[in-house]
This record gives C-alpha cells, structure tokens and sequence, in this order.
C-alpha cells in the first residue's frame, strides 16, 4: 500500500555527528522536512569536531571512512588528520543545507514519551515536541576520567584528550600522559619532540600493527582521477571496506586463526625492532590479539624510543600537586598531565534522561546492562531508535557503513509512522529477549571473552559487541522483521507471536 507522505509529523534526531546527519539527509531525501537535529556543539561532526588532540588521525581508510552516497577523493593521504574529516563533515553538511535543520548548541536533556509524542528538553530549558526521535549520539562523547585519589590536587595543567586546550604549550614541559589506547598512539609521537620529557603510564600493553597499506600521499592528480571516475571512487572505497571487512571476520570467526595470526606477527615485527629488551617485553600484550581493538601506527614504538619517552607500568596510586605517585613508592613529577582515558562507551545516550511508555526511565531499563533490539530499538519505548545503540558491530569496521545500514533498517518503520500508518512501533519485549539471550550465550566462545579487559565489556563482563561476521549483521539489517516489533493503529495494536 502506497500512503501519501505526511510532513506535518515531526522527527527529531539527537546529534549532527555522522549518524544523524546520515539520518538527517535521508529523512530530508524521503521527502520529510519536519525534521529538527540537536547537537550540542557548536557544528557538525560530533566526535570529529570535538576531538583536536595533537596527532589525531582517522585510522580507518579515509575514502571508505565517508557517506557511501557521498564518496570524496578529497583526502590527502589514506590516513588523513583530522581537519579533513572535519571538512568532509562540514561540507556534507553545507551540500545538503542541514544547518537550517540543526539547533547548534543546544543539548537535549530530557526525552518524555506522553500522548504519543516525544517531549524534548534541552539544557537551556527549551522545549520541543515530535512524533518520531532518533538517538544519534554517539558513542565517544562522555569522556573518561580514571578515579584516581587525588585527581582534583594536580597543581599543574590537566587536559582530557577528548576535550583538547589548544592553547596548552607543550614546549620544554615534563609530560604525563595516562592511557595507551588509539589516541595515546597518536598523540605521543606528535608531541615526543617539543615535550622535555614524556612519561606514559600504561596499564595494559595493547597490540599495535601498521597501517594497513601504509600511509600513502594521495597526489593531486590521483584525487583528480578519481573525482573524474566517481565510479573508480566508489569501487575503491568499497574495495577498501571489503578488506576490512574480511579483517574483522578474520580476527571473530576465522576458524583457521590465519587473521590473527597473521596480525599478530606482523606486530610482533614491530615490536621485534624495538633495541630495548625491556622497553620491548613492557610493551607486548599478554593477552590474544583482537581481544581490545587493534590499534594502528607506524610511529607510537618509534616514539617511545626517543630518549626523552619513558614508559612507567608501575601502577598509579594517587595523583599529588606535583605529579604522580607510582606503587613502588616513586614520586613522578610533571607540568602537564594528559587523559588519554578514552571514553565511557556503556553511557550510549546517557546523561539525557529518557522516558518510556507509563514513564519507565532508560536508566532503569538498563540498570542489569544495557541491551537493544539489533542495535536500534528497545521495548516500551515506541517511535525511538538509536543509532551505534547496544551491539552495534563497533571493532574496527567502519561505524559510518553500519550507521546507513541501521538507518536503512528502521526508516520504513519512521515512515509508517509519518504517515500515519501506525501510530506507533516499538521492539517486542519478546523478540528483544531472544535476540539478546542469543547475543549473550555466543558471547563466551568470542575473542573479546578471552581473558583481556577491554571496553567492550559491559559491567557484566559481556561484550556489547556484534558477535558474528560483518555480514551477518548487514544481512540483519536488510528488512525490519514486524514479528520482532509491536505495532499499535488508532484501534488495534498487533499481536506478537
Ligand atoms: P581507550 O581505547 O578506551 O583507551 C583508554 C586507555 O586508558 C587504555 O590504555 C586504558 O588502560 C587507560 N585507562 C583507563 N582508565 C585508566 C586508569 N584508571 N588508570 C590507568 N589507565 C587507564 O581510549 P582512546 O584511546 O581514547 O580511544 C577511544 C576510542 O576512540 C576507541 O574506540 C578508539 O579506537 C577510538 N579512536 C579512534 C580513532 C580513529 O582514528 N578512528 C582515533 C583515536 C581513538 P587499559 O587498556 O588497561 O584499560
């Protein structure tokens, strides 16, 4: 049945980063205008315009790390830095006009679900209401800091990667960096060759690989090639993600164990030209590769060879006024200490308090953990969904493919729903049990399960992770199965089976 397109229904959607703009642009492209985004910087981009630490890198292919309907050559190397993502944000944004949709900095604070509608508040105490709201927030946006005693004592200079103060002069200072994830990767050996001395604390050793297909410049005249052959951009950015792909099914479900295998040597290489034995032994995992996230870099081993680096695996005890103090007693004095904590990946839209059906508060919902419909949906609380929400596929694929899938996915149901065809759809509290009982009992066999702590892990201990190949969940989100869904009209709500 064909239904006439109601744009007197509204859609919100919760952030201008790369998912809800996704979702903003195909909402605009179906033909539905009512649609209002929220974000709470002042532009697009969401994580890509809040993160500037010095080195920040995509460390994803940058052709296939854009919108697969808006491909761009206009990168300057396969790993660019992060001004070129932003760019590519920002010019999406401007050729699709999504600015005169989004209310810059202004961040939802309360969702409320009364009378069918969702009532939004945001922090400034303004007010909004729409039939449809979509939960776009990302899941690097609530910045980790350690609980370490004494944080609040630092006498010194104290900066989250994640919240960068670009006017922190790092030159001739004694450096403190806490965190040897992706962003310590990076930052380390931007900033090894101003700093006077740079003490990393890391807790666990993490496995570091080279970028896949090294770091190549693309020329001007490649760029030129491909923006005359949209068609070769396309296969070469879909040829870039089949590649990756195939790496994050090798390292989940290669029976043989070749991915990791392979990885892991060609880690081991790198790690085997670090001179310093014990600098060497400090820096190899004890734990399977895959396990964490594999981090990618060419420079991080080179860095912290310099003789200015040094890695302290002491645990911390406190943090005092003029540095930090180490179990063994010693005291680590420094003028700058940096977060490279990362992220609390498990808040997914949190601190917003959200309100289901008869008021049910997420937070509630979620106390035991936090769980989904395949990512998107969660009972009781109709006409929502969520982008990158509980077991989206999130290791080293691109989030951004997984995004439009998800999208993909759940806009037939948004437009039902604008069209008045149902008055409202939210998962089956049935079907989200089986599909998560399933999720959790494939969980232990899974290389996330194999004994590394990673945040992957809910406070549970299980990974919130997809537990299956790439394919698997792209199939998965191909077409919503209404069995899994409770669909209510003005009369009759369906029946679930
Ligand atoms: P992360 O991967 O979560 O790493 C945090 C680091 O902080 C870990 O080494 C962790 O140690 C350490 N840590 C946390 N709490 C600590 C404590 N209380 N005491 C001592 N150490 C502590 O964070 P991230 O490196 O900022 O990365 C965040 C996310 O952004 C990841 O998904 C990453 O892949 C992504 N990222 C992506 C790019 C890109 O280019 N696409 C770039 C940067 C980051 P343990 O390992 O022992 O827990």
């Amino acid at each position: 049945m064909v239904f006439e397109k109601n744009s007197n229904k509204k859609v919100i959607v919760v952030g201008a980063g790369f998912s809800g703009m996704a979702c903003a642009i195909k909402l605009l492209e179906a033909g539905y205008s009512n649609v209002t985004v929220y974000e709470k910087n002042a532009n697009v981009g969401g994580t890509w315009e809040t993160n500037k630490y010095p080195g920040l890198t995509c460390d994803v292919p940058a052709m296939s790390y854009t919108y697969s309907f808006e491909r761009s050559p206009e990168f300057s190397r396969q790993y660019p830095a992060w001004q070129e993502i932003r760019a590519y944000c920002r010019n999406v944004s401007a050729k699709y006009d999504l600015n005169s949709y989004i209310q810059f900095n202004k961040e939802v604070a309360e969702a409320d679900f009364l009378d069918n509608k969702w009532h939004i508040k945001t922090t400034d105490g303004e007010s909004d209401i729409a039939d449809v709201v979509i939960m776009a927030t990302g899941v690097l946006r609530n910045l980790n800091y350690p609980d370490i005693p004494g944080m609040g004592d630092f006498a010194g200079d104290l900066v989250h990667t994640g919240k960068w103060d670009e006017s922190l002069n790092l030159k001739g200072k004694r450096v403190g960096v806490i965190g040897n994830g992706a962003t310590c990767t990076q930052l380390v050996p931007a900033i090894i060759d101003e700093v006077a001395s740079l003490e990393l604390f890391q807790r666990t050793a993490h496995w570091v690989a080279p970028f896949i297909g090294g770091n190549p410049d693309v020329s001007e005249s490649q760029r030129q090639a491909l923006r005359d052959d949209p068609q070769r951009m396309q296969d070469t950015a879909n040829r870039m993600l089949k590649s990756i792909e195939k790496m994050v099914d090798g390292i989940l479900v290669d029976t043989t164990g070749q991915t990791t295998a392979n990885l892991k040597q060609q880690c081991m290489d790198r790690l085997g030209e670090i001179k310093d034995p014990d600098l060497r032994a400090k820096l190899t995992p004890d734990y399977k590769p895959g396990c964490k996230r594999f981090i990618w870099s060419e420079t991080f081993y080179p860095a912290m060879q310099k003789e200015n680096a040094h890695l302290v695996t002491e645990g911390i005890e406190s943090i005092e006024p003029k540095g930090i103090r180490t179990a063994d007693g010693k005291l680590h004095e420094m003028d700058v200490l940096i977060l490279a904590t990362g992220y609390r990946m498990h808040d997914y839209m949190r601190p917003m308090k959200i309100r289901g059906e008869a008021g049910v508060l997420l937070d509630d919902v979620w106390d035991d953990g936090e769980f989904a419909l395949r990512g998107v949906a969660i009972p009781e609380f109709p006409n929502m969904f969520m982008i990158m929400g509980p077991n989206s596929p999130l290791t080293n694929f691109s989030v951004i493919e997984v995004a439009e899938w998800q999208i993909g996915y759940f806009m037939p149901l948004i437009e039902q729903i604008l069209s008045g065809e149902f008055l409202s759809v939210q998962a089956s509290a049935e079907a989200t049990k089986i599909f998560n009982d399933k999720l959790i009992a494939s969980m232990p066999d899974t290389i996330w399960a194999s004994g590394c702590n990673s945040y992957y892990l809910d406070k549970n201990g299980n990974p919130n992770v997809w537990p299956d190949t790439v394919a698997s969940y792209r199939e998965s989100m191909k077409t919503a199965d209404m069995k899994e869904f409770v669909v209510r009209w003005e009369d009759r709500e369906s029946k679930v089976s």
